[in-house]
């Protein structure tokens, strides 16, 4: 059906975790990667499928509407936007850098995919757009965007882009939400990853606030198989709730992680927590259950 998939942000976490998943899977279909290389980027992660004869990269930046044209006009048949200036912490202080890839950027893909007949965009975005629900609630694919940071509002804002593309133009685009990762290629710098490195060197591992915000976490793979789902077979403007519902709350899991690592729970460290850092991140992946058949199939072990 497709012969040329453009991936962005391809050479970041998820991004990589895709490619190595699908081009192997697929190797009557070209994959792109056009990626910026940003800290949070590295190449390393692609080795599995470099040298592959589906596999092309391109560096290159969303928010540079020309070379993006000029991609897109090379036979893109679908597009999947990976690429985010993502991080919640730093969030607070670089929200430019987060407007000129997730909102411009996202804009430059759609007017590209626009102008070329793009087949199918996904937008890939996240469960947080939603904030944080009352109490035991869980948000459905109805509920409105109320994001609680600069960097999740671009998200939010690039997920109402890519509708209207659909709902003005006819474009056939979906949005996934999905929960926190965690699985290969993680940067350092996220929770399970730095739990791990900070633990496994009798370092200070920071929890912020009290530990007491809930997330739910997805084996990365699960949430691959989920986007494959939606690329080929998610319905023309839906919105695609993914998560494993396995809720635990920081402190919980990193009380766990410890403890398989045999380390004190003394190394835990409380710091201050951060203003619009949500308390509760909370969906039902109903949808795309019910619709595509999707289940999770890792489960988070609780020792
Ligand atoms: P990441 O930071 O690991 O990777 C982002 C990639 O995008 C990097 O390789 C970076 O170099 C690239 N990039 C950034 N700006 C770019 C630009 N202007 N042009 C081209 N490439 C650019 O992020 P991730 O954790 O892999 O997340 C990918 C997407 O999935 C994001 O949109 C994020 O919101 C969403 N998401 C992430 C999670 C999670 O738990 N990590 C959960 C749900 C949804």
């Amino acid at each position: 059906m497709f012969k040329k998939i453009l991936v962005t942000g391809g050479a970041g976490f998820i991004g990589s975790n895709f490619l190595e998943y699908m081009v192997p899977r697929y190797p009557g279909i070209v994959f792109i990667n056009f990626d910026k290389l940003t800290r949070s980027a590295d190449p390393g992660n692609l080795e599995a499928v470099e040298g592959r004869p589906n596999y092309l990269f391109i560096r290159g930046d969303i928010a540079d509407r020309d070379t993006v044209e000029w991609v897109i006009g090379e036979g893109i048949d679908a597009v999947v936007n990976f690429a985010a200036e993502y991080h919640e912490d730093r969030s607070m202080s670089f929200s430019g850098g987060f407007v000129m890839t997730d909102v411009v950027g996202c804009f430059n893909l759609l007017e590209a995919a626009q102008k070329f007949k793009v087949k199918r965009f996904l937008q890939v975005s996240t469960a947080e757009v939603y904030g944080s629900p009352i109490e035991e609630e869980y948000f459905g694919e109805s509920a409105l965007p109320d994001p609680g940071s600069r960097g999740l509002a671009a998200k939010a804002a690039a997920d109402c882009l890519a509708r209207a593309y659909h709902r003005s133009c006819g474009m056939h685009v979906c949005i996934s939400r999905c929960t926190n990762n965690y699985g290969p290629y993680q940067h350092r710098e996220k929770f399970i990853p730095a739990v791990v490195y900070r633990a496994l060197r009798d370092e200070p591992v920071p929890i912020m606030g009290d530990g007491r915000q809930v997330r739910d976490w997805i084996y990365v793979r699960d949430h691959c198989r989920a986007l494959e789902l939606l690329l080929f077979k998610g319905r023309p403007g839906r919105i695609y709730n993914i998560a494993a519902e396995e809720e635990r709350t920081n402190l919980e899991l990193a009380g766990t992680i410890l403890h398989i690592l045999g380390k004190s729970s003394s190394l835990l460290n409380f710091v201050p927590g951060l203003s619009g850092y949500q308390g509760r991140c909370a969906v039902r992946p109903d949808r795309i259950k019910k619709e595509l058949g999707w289940k999770q199939v890792h489960v988070l072990e609780v020792a």
